[in-house]
């Protein structure tokens, strides 16, 4: 690892990221820096057949946490030299499609070795599961690293919890497959339209969390600090 990745880990950590990983990417400027920023449990459990506003909150408090991460990574990124460019932790560019982002956070999460996909088409990290939220920077600096999960037991395989409580039948209960990323898991517009339709009186509709609460990797999070 060199110097400036160990300052920008060092960085992203003191203002509150979990973790911190590093890829290549074809894309863009050539490679990109995950940021991982860890859900408060105490919140994500008391969903429970539909969202709170307390999570609504919670989510847009840690959205706002990572944009301004991602920021302090770029302005650090630029001081030594390097281009930059932030993906925000939730904005969906409809230029690109109606439910696609500039880059997606999950894809950069897998690449940087930290965790898969799950069926419920959420990232899982390989301590948190589904109880993170993520950002993205993309860059000309290259880490020089490759970090490979540790997380080799796909909890998916004897699971289909999220699959089962999804209230909009969303989930297709398909495997993640790393040699075909582009595959769907799901149906964003049914997820979309169905938060829209029941939760309009918490958070507008934009926010369900159940696919998430549900996940037994999630439960496993609890036993981790952030060190
Ligand atoms: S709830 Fe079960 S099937 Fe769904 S993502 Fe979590 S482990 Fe996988
Ligand atoms: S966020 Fe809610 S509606 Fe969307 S896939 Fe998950 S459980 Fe289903």
């Amino acid at each position: 690892m060199t110097a400036l990745s160990e300052e920008i880990t060092a960085l992203c950590r003191s203002l509150g990221a979990c973790d911190v990983g590093f890829f290549d990417t074809p894309l863009e400027l050539g490679h990109g820096i995950t940021v991982a920023v860890r859900l408060s449990d105490a919140i994500i459990d008391e969903i429970d057949g539909e969202p709170t506003l307390t999570y609504f909150n919670h989510y847009r408090s840690v959205n706002a946490l990572i944009d301004h991460i991602l920021l302090r990574v770029g302005l650090l990124l630029s001081a030594n030299g390097y281009r930059y460019i932030t993906v925000a932790a939730s904005q969906s560019m409809p230029n690109l499609g109606k439910y696609r982002g500039r880059f997606s956070h999950k894809m950069g999460a897998v690449l940087s070795g930290m965790g898969h996909l799950g069926r419920n088409c959420l990232f899982l990290h390989e301590k948190y599961g589904p109880r993170v939220r993520l950002g993205t920077v993309l860059t000309d600096f290259s880490a020089g690293v490759k970090r490979e999960t540790t997380d080799t037991d796909y909890i998916c395989a004897s699971c289909g919890r999220c699959v089962s409580a999804c209230p909009a039948q969303a989930l297709y209960g398909a495997d993640f497959d790393p040699g075909n990323p582009d595959a769907p898991l799901m149906d964003y517009r049914a997820c979309s339209e169905h938060m829209k339709k029941a939760y309009q009186h918490i958070g507008r509709g934009a926010v369900c969390g159940i696919c998430m609460r549900v996940c037994p990797k999630g439960h496993e999070s609890r036993r981790y600090g952030n060190k």
